[in-house]
């Protein structure tokens, strides 16, 4: 399968941060084969007339949980604990394989639809989301969230490290790495040492990656230190869980100490403004991060604390509550925050996306420049950033193949998943 796309202008993300008006870019398989102005002579299976619009690599969601876009809105406007306990688990006990796929399904849409390629999800059911994740056509990481709280611990016959370890053998690098399993600790404060010592090492075995939430709000990192005298991202050092690729969600509270040890150890931060914001945990020091060399890329969260899969807007939020809280209009600019949604992203998920050259995967996003909230355009990237919504995105392509074009899904029926989430799922959680 070949395919050309002519009459655009490319983002391409790369480190001159090339803007190319009049570009043509070919698709050979699952890979982007030529960038360049000039039309390329041959035959193409396919070629996209871009009608003038902005093409840019595929977003990159370093962090979410897809089925909890079921419980968009649901128990908003309470505190993070009594949200939790007395909305979010109740519901989530009552969660089974259906609705899982139900609301799996209805995010990908959302995803696709507002131009991400790649996700990073942390939740359980994953075999199912694996499944819905590979039907859609995006990629994915996808880490089983674990939790421990007693000290009677055995990796071997543990549910979730059980769990782990099928979905590693039947998932991991499947379909040339469509699909990754990440291993996963869902938090220090859910979690004991037994669980960090025995997944960091399986993840260093296996050669798996790590995804962990980190530093979330001040309770957790303050009671983190007076458990054991060292700041999460310092205290799960201790047992090796940084020694393998490693994205830590969060980190709004981390020091500049965790981050010297990140930028050594590689850990890449997940910023996840809305979410932040939206449940009062604070503002992740993002520039402090970037400048001590910590590879920082972005996330929405899971839809319940968003509430939105909107990654554009995340982008927006994370330049204005960086210059907005330094009062430094420069402090985030429009091209770091693309970075963070593309490049960056690839590369904490262990990803050859994130930018439009030959050899990366052909994740290719178009965005309709004539919208009227994308004129005039004095700049690309700042219009990307500032000014556009998810909305204005008319074709998203997944390794190669168009999966989304004008409003319309192609791996997807979304009257069906309305349907299943009207009938089944809704019901189910919510009686
Ligand atoms: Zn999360």
């Amino acid at each position: 399968m070949s395919t050309l796309i002519y009459n655009c202008t490319a983002v391409l993300m790369d480190e001159a941060h090339t803007v190319l008006p009049g570009a043509c870019v070919t698709v050979e398989g699952r890979k982007i084969s030529s960038v360049g102005t000039a039309r390329p002579d041959g035959s193409f299976d396919e070629t996209v007339d871009a009608g003038g619009g902005i093409l840019m690599p595929g977003l990159v969601n370093a962090h979410t949980h897809i089925p909890m876009t079921l419980m968009r809105g649901y128990g908003d406007g309470h505190a993070l604990q009594e949200w939790l306990n007395d909305y979010i688990f109740p519901v989530e006990a009552k969660l089974d394989d259906r609705a899982v796929r139900a609301g799996s399904d209805l995010a990908l849409c959302e995803l696709i639809a507002s131009g991400v390629t790649t996700i990073a999800d942390m939740y359980m059911f994953c075999d199912t989301i694996a499944q819905e994740v590979v039907a859609s056509g995006i990629n994915a990481n996808i880490a089983r969230g674990t939790t421990l709280f007693t000290d009677n611990f055995d990796f071997k016959t543990y549910p979730a490290c059980v769990e782990l370890r099928e979905l590693v053998d039947r998932w991991h690098g499947y379909q040339d790495g469509q699909i990754l399993i990440d291993a996963c600790i869902h938090g220090e404060y859910t979690s004991r040492p037994a669980l960090w010592e025995a997944l960091a090492q399986y993840a260093a075995d296996r050669k798996l990656g790590m995804h962990i939430h980190v530093s979330e709000t001040k309770t957790e990192h303050e009671e983190c230190k007076g458990r054991w005298g060292a700041t999460p991202i310092q205290t799960l050092d201790r047992y090796g869980v940084w020694d393998v690729r490693a994205i830590a969600a969060h980190c709004v509270w981390t020091t500049p100490e965790d981050w010297a040890l990140m930028a050594e150890k590689g850990v890449s931060a997940v910023h996840n403004p809305a979410s932040n914001l939206k449940l009062g945990s604070g503002v992740a020091p993002v520039v402090e991060m970037r400048q001590a060399g910590v590879n920082v890329c972005l996330g929405t969260d899971g839809v319940s604390s968003n509430n939105s899969h909107d990654l554009f807007e995340d982008m927006k939020l994370a330049a204005l509550l960086q210059a907005g809280t330094r009062c430094d209009p420069l402090a985030l600019s429009a091209w770091d925050a693309l970075e963070m949604a593309t490049v960056d992203g690839a590369r904490a998920l262990g990803r050859n996306t994130g930018r439009i050259e030959a050899g990366r995967d052909a994740d290719l996003i178009l965005l309709d420049a004539s919208a009227p909230n994308l004129i005039p355009c004095h700049n690309a990237a700042s219009n990307l950033v500032y000014a556009a919504h998810g909305s204005n995105v008319t074709m998203n392509m997944a390794r190669g193949q168009v999966i989304y074009k004008n409003g319309e899904f192609f791996t997807i029926d979304l009257e069906r998943v309305k349907r299943e989430v009207a009938e089944y799922a809704l019901p189910r959680l919510f009686g």
